[in-house]
């Protein structure tokens, strides 16, 4: 995922046009601005390329989770069903609203399993949110018959996946509402920012008022604007705006380096006896943002992984054990340590998850080792890598 592979002469020019006149801030001094609107103009663009009708930038990918949810009237008490291999802004931007985040276990394709996820629906449920972890997405067209069924929200992560499809249709944009990020280690970058697509008028309203104090944004003059329901301050600045403006320009030629860096490792590492890949659902088409695979046995993807990194192969991740990604690395959540006192809806309602039977799951992370695919490797150190990666598995595997 390496936006900040690709930092140059482009995102220097757009940043340029911002400090020139000064107006750091997205909203406002339209007169200092020299016609310069680098957040609308992202959001513009953003929007058709995703082919959607309505894109809100906000100030990181947990805020627009947080953002999302809130436009589409999540509150207190509300379950939203998530994964428990994702990263910890899942529950973050759920239980910052009072919410209840549920955990669920994941399948062979590193995401939501649906029938795990039929399995936890109760009367309080409103939402599933899927996340697209590590360049590839949930069974989308099971997860939204299950969301018609229940008359649920879909809302997708698209924080790692941004770029792949599913049915024709760019990943974030197939449920009500999807969400991304642009910090620093994603596809695409702006620094820090994040961003929430959607078809539906009045999410994309609610969206835009609540990430601005719960401004209306009616006419030119700030001050005068008045506020139809409370809100927060999640606004990205005008300068991370203006980084991003450059990224987006480079997003497609970003996903076919990452297809041909991915395709040359995975040809490399399938003529390997006992690698497996992660399951792509039919439809789907992953962003190439990393090369997921499975070996035999938790001990042997243990060893191997110690192995390549003994060998100095970088970027190359076992999520089972990582403090970032997976349940077991989230001992803060496990046992609810916040800094004040949660709201009761949290505390009455949320699984006991030190005793919560994960081992689905387990059974699959526990196999797991995911490799980043980087831009800048040139063809030859891509398949010089892939090739240092199989030996070490088939010195492990045997
Ligand atoms: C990065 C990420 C986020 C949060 O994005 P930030 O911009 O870092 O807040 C949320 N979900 C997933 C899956 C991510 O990888």
């Amino acid at each position: 995922m390496p936006g900040f592979e690709v930092f140059g002469e482009e995102e220097r020019q757009q940043v340029n046009d911002v400090l020139e006149n000064g107006v750091l801030m997205r909203y406002g001094f339209d007169g200092m601005r020299n016609g310069h609107w680098k957040a609308k103009e992202f959001e513009m663009a953003f929007a058709q390329r995703m082919g959607s009708a309505y894109c809100q930038l906000v100030s990181s990918g947990t805020s627009a989770l947080t953002v999302a949810l809130a436009a589409a009237g999540i509150g207190a008490g509300d379950e939203v069903i998530m994964p428990t291999f994702t990263f910890v802004a899942s529950f973050e931007s759920i239980m910052m609203l009072g919410a209840v985040p549920v955990l669920v276990d994941i399948d062979d394709t590193l995401t939501l399993d649906p029938k795990a996820v039929e399995a936890a629906i109760t009367s309080r449920t409103r939402c599933i949110m899927p996340v697209h972890m590590c360049g590839s997405m949930a069974d989308l067209k099971a997860l939204k018959a299950i969301c018609d069924k229940h008359d649920l929200l879909l809302l997708e992560d698209a924080c790692q996946a941004i770029g792949g499809s599913f049915e024709g249709k760019p990943l974030g944009s197939y449920g009500d509402l999807g969400c991304f990020s642009f910090d620093f280690v994603k596809t695409i970058t702006c620094g820090e920012g994040g961003g929430i697509i959607t078809n539906n008028k009045q999410y994309a309203i609610n969206c835009d008022q609540y990430q601005d104090h719960g401004h209306d944004h009616v006419g030119n003059d700030r001050g005068a604007e008045t506020h139809p329901t409370m809100g927060y301050n999640f606004r990205i600045s005008e300068l991370n705006a203006a980084v991003g403006v450059a990224q987006l320009g480079k997003l497609d030629h970003i996903l076919e380096l990452q297809r041909i860096n991915y395709s040359i490792m995975r040809n490399v590492l399938s003529q390997v006896d006992g690698v497996t890949f992660r399951r792509v659902p039919d439809g789907g088409v992953e962003n190439y943002s990393f090369l997921n695979f499975f070996l035999p046995t938790e001990e042997i993807a243990q060893k191997t992984h110690k192995a390549i990194s003994q060998a100095g192969i970088d970027v190359c991740f076992y999520w089972y054990t990582n403090n970032w990604h997976y349940i077991n690395g989230w001992e803060h959540l496990r046992n609810l340590k916040s800094l004040g006192r949660l709201p009761s809806e949290i505390t009455n309602q949320i699984q006991d998850l030190n005793n919560t039977d994960f081992s689905k799951s387990d059974a699959w992370m526990g196999r797991t080792i995911s490799s980043l695919v980087k831009v800048g490797w040139t063809k030859t150190e891509v398949q010089s890598r892939a090739e240092k990666i199989a030996k070490i598995i088939q010195a492990n595997i045997s």
